[in-house]
């Protein structure tokens, strides 16, 4: 018998994404802090083009996600 851990086919990358390993603080940092650290992170991350895709298809607003900031997903959706 196979068990599946994730719910929702769609959030199965995530059971290879690495800031499951290093926590969320670095992801959403309070506001005006630097998101160098999550960015460094998400370089390393194969996991990098299905979280940015998760994260424009379901409009989230605040974070990390795919190695871009808030600000520069905001830009992405608009070109
Ligand atoms: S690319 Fe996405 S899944 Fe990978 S470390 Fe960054 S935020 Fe996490």
């Amino acid at each position: 018998m196979q068990i599946h851990t994730t719910a929702e086919p769609e959030l199965a990358w995530q059971e290879q994404a690495l800031c499951a390993q290093t926590g969320s603080d670095f992801f959403f940092p309070e506001p005006g802090s630097s998101v160098r650290e999550a960015k460094y992170i998400c370089r390393l991350c194969e996991m990098r083009p299905a979280c940015l895709e998760y994260a424009l298809t379901h409009d989230e607003r605040f974070g990390v996600w795919g190695g871009l900031s808030e600000k520069e997903r905001l830009q992405l959706r608009r070109t």
